[in-house]
């Protein structure tokens, strides 16, 4: 039985210690209170536990708490920060866990500090004797923005358990696949000038209409390329976001920007992807005699597939009576999939409540949620 008070409790510790991460370094934080409030639940019931700074940024850290020893076993994950919040927009203190209608309300509850409470209830019955195979919980950092906790997790190639689980909010379906994520800036560069004369400048708005061509026929390529029907947008997307450029109508436009995203299926890559994109743009730099550059906005995220017949999505398509399917969202998952590992998305509360005000997760999913982890913990561990 799931007791209910002590998750409570746990989740209210978490929500309390503000971990907003954030492009914009005014509002990002440091994640160190809930690692070491983690940290030290985690040391109390045996576990070993490390808490590893991320490289160049000693205020951010992932965690890895280690029960037993020895190879195999099974990885528990989740990221401890969350988005930047809006505080007139909530009913209630954000920083303040509040029960109303068997929800409980806070930011982050859902996404996702209210799995770490999740894990700590499934754990409690395995502490007492020696596991098979380790069980460990891997809690990151700057997931919400660079993903550079699990990024540095992968690098470091030392965690081969042979199932991983991140528990992102999922309603407790496996989530087996989604997209890849490129956020992309093509900047043109040309001459301004009196614009009632053309030949006193170079105009980089003209150039960036033929761009803008290019990316579509791009996107048409890719498409007619690339199709998986496990995705309610079964092909790639590539979406032209905003752009700036010139400043006045009398006035050849010397340099104009566009930002676009694109969304990669699993089997693409995306550095082969940006790869193509800068070939495609060389030649037309060369013909229109203006500088084009492409750069990436943010590291981008891989597609991320775990296949339909692996071990780990049978075992939780059958424990959760749920079939596996595909997310909208991306997540750390492809970091822990390139470290060896079977990686699923499973996980209590929705989606549909996080990075929004008046986050929630329903109690009713605590204790199920709970059976689950337990059920993969005999698996994989006992
Ligand atoms: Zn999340």
């Amino acid at each position: 039985m799931t007791d209910l008070k002590q998750y409570r409790q746990a989740l209210g510790q978490l929500v309390a210690l503000p971990s907003v991460s954030c492009a914009s370094p005014r509002l990002d934080m440091s994640n160190r209170e809930v690692v070491d409030l983690l940290a030290n639940w985690f040391a109390d019931l045996g576990f070993e536990t490390q808490v590893q700074a991320l490289p160049g940024q000693p205020n951010k850290a992932n965690l890895i708490a280690t029960l037993g020893s020895g190879t195999g076993g099974l990885v528990l994950a989740g990221h401890t920060d969350t988005v930047p919040f809006d505080e007139h927009s909530w009913d209630q203190d954000p920083f303040k866990l509040t029960e109303k209608q068997d929800r409980l309300y806070g930011l982050g509850a859902t996404d996702m500090k209210g799995f770490f409470p999740v894990i700590l209830a499934a754990v409690k019955d395995f502490t007492s004797k020696p596991l098979k195979a380790p069980l460990t919980i891997i809690a990151t950092a700057d997931e919400e923005t660079s993903m550079a906790g699990a990024r540095a997790l992968a690098k470091q190639h030392h965690h081969q358990a042979h199932a991983a689980v991140i528990g992102e909010p999922t309603g407790l379906k496996p989530i087996r696949m989604h997209k890849g994520i490129m956020m992309e800036a093509v900047h043109v560069r040309g001459h301004s000038g009196h614009s009632s004369d053309p030949a006193l400048g170079n105009n980089a708005l003209e150039a960036m209409n033929l761009v803008m061509a290019d990316l579509l026929s791009f996107r048409q390529e890719l498409q007619s390329q690339y199709q998986h029907p496990g995705f309610a947008v079964s092909v790639p997307t590539l979406n032209l976001g905003c752009i700036h450029g010139g400043d006045n109508p009398n006035r050849i436009c010397g340099d104009c920007e566009l930002q676009f995203d694109l969304r990669s299926l699993p089997g693409m890559d995306n550095q082969q992807l940006h790869a193509d994109l800068e070939r495609r743009l060389a030649p037309l730099a060369q013909r229109l005699n203006v500088d084009i550059t492409l750069r990436s906005l943010f590291a981008d995220v891989p597609a991320f597939e775990q296949a339909a017949n692996s071990q780990l999505v049978l075992q939780c398509e059958a424990l959760t009576g749920n079939a596996a399917v595909s997310a909208a969202f991306a997540t750390e998952a492809p970091f822990l999939q390139q470290l060896g590992m079977e990686t699923v998305v499973l996980g209590p509360g929705s989606i549909d409540q996080a990075h929004q005000p008046n986050e929630f997760i329903p109690l009713d999913q605590i204790a199920p949620a709970v059976t689950v982890l337990q059920q993969l913990i005999r698996h994989y561990c006992c």
